[in-house]
């Protein structure tokens, strides 16, 4: 019989709880901003009063005024806070991903709002994502491909390209269905590639076993891991990388199908998405309390701050095209 995953947030509970109830939704940012309690910035008093129709905490020593989104990633929000906290557990819960057109409908807001929220969520996962180092006897890598629009400066018209990603997981076994995965885009599918970023990704060590197909670009790690890059018959039975090619291949089927509209600039983005929700399948309930401390570890990052470091990574990645 097949195991099931626990349960996720019920969205029941969620709206019970926190819909047309502002004083709810603002002890819940409080709450996540202040896990230890509130200290004031200028005066380092602990007394203080919630004025939640302000979003303001105020001290009571010095009468200092901190806004509840001060120094956070949502520092610029104009959104009820409902319809924030709403969009924020919809996203983080969904299992494939929800474009920026459906969150549109669902928070009833217009697109360039709801676009944000997703990029600062995606920029949440990312964040949590960047602190996985994959540790395990058994690893698989391959360099796989995704159709990504280019509607970029300095590429013509809106074709599709294929954009490659370095995939590696870590199994239990030799085989098996994966525990944890990492992936990112690169330009090439390149030996400088695999040796910047698989040793930031996975724990390394000559009794250890990373398993690719047939590729001669991975042997710059033979000195560190012991590298198992025998020609793969995919027509065998349980060959080698059958779960690594059955889990990317969903995730290339989530990308294109949910955001067929965006542009390659947010690929990076998506694969932090895409790579979040697989690591983060069982967490369950825990999602929730989770979401609090992802939303204390970041700073304000206003549109056009993601833009600007969007397009400058592009460069890192994207294909040069000719
Ligand atoms: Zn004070």
């Amino acid at each position: 019989m097949k195991a099931l995953k626990p349960k996720k947030p019920s969205l029941i509970e969620f709206t019970r709880k926190y819909s047309n109830d502002e004083e709810a939704c603002y002890d819940f940012f409080w709450n996540a901003k202040h896990p230890d309690g509130f200290v004031c910035e200028k005066c380092g008093c602990t007394h203080y009063r919630k004025i939640t129709r302000h979003r303001v905490t105020e001290c009571k020593e010095c009468g200092h005024q901190e806004y509840l989104f001060a120094g956070t990633i949502f520092q610029d929000n104009k959104l009820p806070l409902y319809k924030l906290l709403l969009g924020i557990l919809l996203f983080f819960t969904s299992n494939k991903g929800i474009s920026a057109v459906e969150m549109c409908s669902h928070l009833d807001v217009n697109y360039k709002t709801a676009s944000l929220l997703c990029r600062k969520c995606r920029i949440l996962m990312a964040d949590d994502n960047a602190s996985y180092v994959l540790n395990s006897m058994f690893y698989e890598s391959d360099v796989i491909y995704i159709g990504a629009k280019s509607k970029e400066p300095g590429h013509r018209g809106m074709g599709t390209t294929k954009q490659p990603f370095l995939t590696v997981l870590s199994t239990g076994e030799e085989n098996r269905y994966p525990k944890y995965i990492r992936l990112v885009p690169v330009a090439v599918d390149s030996g400088e590639n695999i040796s910047r970023y698989i040793p930031s990704f996975i724990m390394l060590s000559k009794d250890r076993v990373l398993n690719t197909d047939g590729k001669t670009t991975y042997n710059i790690l033979k000195d560190r891991i012991t590298v198992n890059n025998c020609k793969i018959d995919y027509d065998e039975d349980d060959h080698r990388l059958y779960w690594l090619n059955t889990i990317v291949g969903n995730i290339q089927n989530h990308i294109t199908g949910i955001y067929h509209g965006e542009s390659r600039r947010d690929l990076p983005l998506f694969l932090a998405e895409q790579e979040f929700r697989f690591n983060n399948r069982n967490e369950g309930k825990a999602l929730i309390d989770n979401i609090r401390i992802y939303f204390n570890q970041l700073f304000p990052c206003p549109r056009r701050l993601i833009k600007s470091v969007l397009d400058k990574a592009l460069p890192l990645f994207a294909p040069v095209c000719v």
